[in-house]
C-alpha cells in the first residue's frame, strides 16, 4: 500500500517527479504544464543536443560542457547528475528560488540521482515516483517510442530496474496508467 497524501501545511511546495525511463515523466510534466500554467516545471540545462522540435530555453538550457562546468562552479545547479552515463544535467536553482518566494509550486521532471540531492539539499521537498502499470508495458513503451537502439534500451532497462527497487525513498507513487490521470493525481499532491 502507498503512502495517503499528506495535507500540504508545513511541507514544501517544491515536488520532484521521478521514475524509470520511458514510464512517460517527460509527458506527465508537459501535461501539468499545459494544464496548471500556475506552476512552474524547472527547465533543466544539459549538455547533450537538442532532439527536432526542442527549443533552448523552453525545454531545456543546451550548454556545452565548460558551460555546465561554470555552472556547478558557480553553485547556481540545485542537483547535477550524468544520466544513462552519458550526458550531464542540472536543474538551474535561481528560478525556482525566484517562484517559490513568489507562492508558486515548482516541479522538476528529474533523475533518481538529482531527486536524492534534492531531498539532501530541501528535506522537506516532496518527491513523487512515477510507476509504469506493469514491467512489460515499461518495456513495451521503451521499444514503442524507438528512440534507442537495442543495446542502449538493454542499458536503460537495467538502470529502470535499479531505480524500481529505490521507489521506497519516495513519499507518493503514482502510476501511469492515463496521463491526464496521473497528471491530476501529482497535481492533487501540491494543494
Ligand atoms: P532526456 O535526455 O530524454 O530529455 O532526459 C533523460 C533523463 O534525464 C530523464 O530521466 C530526465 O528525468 C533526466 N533529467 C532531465 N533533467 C534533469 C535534471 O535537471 N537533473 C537530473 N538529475 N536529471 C534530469
Amino acid at each position: 500500500r502507498w503512502p495517503e497524501p499528506q495535507p500540504r501545511e508545513g511541507r514544501s511546495r517544491l515536488i520532484v517527479l521521478a521514475g524509470p525511463t520511458a514510464v512517460g515523466k517527460g509527458t506527465v510534466a508537459t501535461h501539468i504544464k499545459e494544464h496548471h500554467p500556475e506552476l512552474l516545471l524547472s527547465v533543466s540545462a544539459t549538455t547533450r543536443s537538442p532532439r527536432p522540435g526542442e527549443v533552448d530555453g523552453e525545454h531545456y538550457f543546451f550548454v556545452d560542457d565548460a558551460e555546465f562546468d561554470r555552472l556547478i562552479a558557480a553553485g547556481e545547479l540545485l542537483e547535477h547528475a550524468t544520466v544513462h552515463n552519458r550526458f550531464r544535467y542540472g536543474t538551474p536553482k535561481a528560478p525556482i528560488e525566484r517562484a517559490l518566494a513568489d507562492g508558486r509550486t515548482v516541479l522538476l521532471e528529474i533523475d533518481l540521482q538529482g531527486a536524492r540531492q534534492v531531498r539532501a539539499a530541501a528535506p522537506d521537498a516532496t518527491l513523487v515516483f512515477l510507476l509504469p502499470p506493469s514491467w512489460d508495458e515499461l518495456v513495451h513503451r521503451l521499444i514503442g517510442r524507438g528512440t534507442e537502439d537495442a543495446e542502449e534500451r538493454e542499458r536503460r532497462l537495467k538502470t529502470a530496474k535499479v531505480e524500481l527497487a529505490s521507489q521506497g525513498e519516495f513519499d507518493f507513487h503514482v502510476v501511469n496508467d492515463d496521463v491526464a490521470r496521473a497528471a491530476a493525481e501529482v497535481v492533487s499532491l501540491t494543494r
